[in-house]
């Protein structure tokens, strides 16, 4: 089978004095996501679906919170790695869907930029292969309340 689908999915909480970076772009706002790295939650959701693509388990397996070296990591050289890992075995992007799920601030002035870093990083040469959606969650629920961004992301790879 030359074609593979995986999807991914991250949530990290809104907090104070943290940087907001979704798609290695970052966004001015008065709350930033926390983590362990620099808690980019759709960098993380594409990777998720990458490995999940090809049965290689979780991004929390190849970058352990629990290990100093991935403090305040920049996550697009994490993905960058997760590439190298899927082309290593002949395998390529062929095209990214996700959708970031916040109430603030808004995300479409940004979503240009995150299609071109992502697609940069992973080799691709035609940015609409990289989609990126942006929905508020109606004030319904933790995302609702501001408490923090959630992420969906499917990935297709192709052999070749
Ligand atoms: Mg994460």
């Amino acid at each position: 089978m030359n074609i593979r689908i995986g999807n991914g999915y991250d949530i990290h909480r809104l907090v104070p004095d943290r940087p907001l970076i979704l798609g290695g772009v970052k966004i001015p706002h008065s709350l930033g996501l926390l983590g362990h790295s620099d808690a980019d939650a759709l960098t993380h959701a594409i990777m998720d679906a990458m490995l999940g693509a090809l049965g290689l388990g979780d991004i929390g397996h190849y970058f352990p919170p629990s290990d100093p070296k991935w403090s305040g990591a920049d996550s697009l050289l994490l993905l960058q790695q997760v590439n190298q890992l899927i082309e290593a075995r002949g395998w390529h992007v062929g095209n990214i869907d996700s959708v970031i799920i916040a109430e603030q601030p808004k995300m479409k002035p940004h979503l240009e930029d995150m299609q071109e870093k992502l697609a940069h990083t992973l080799h691709i040469v035609d940015r609409n292969q990289v989609g990126i959606k942006a929905t508020t969650n109606e004030k319904l629920g933790p995302v609702g309340r501001e408490e923090g961004i959630a992420v969906y992301a499917v990935v297709l790879l192709f052999r070749g």
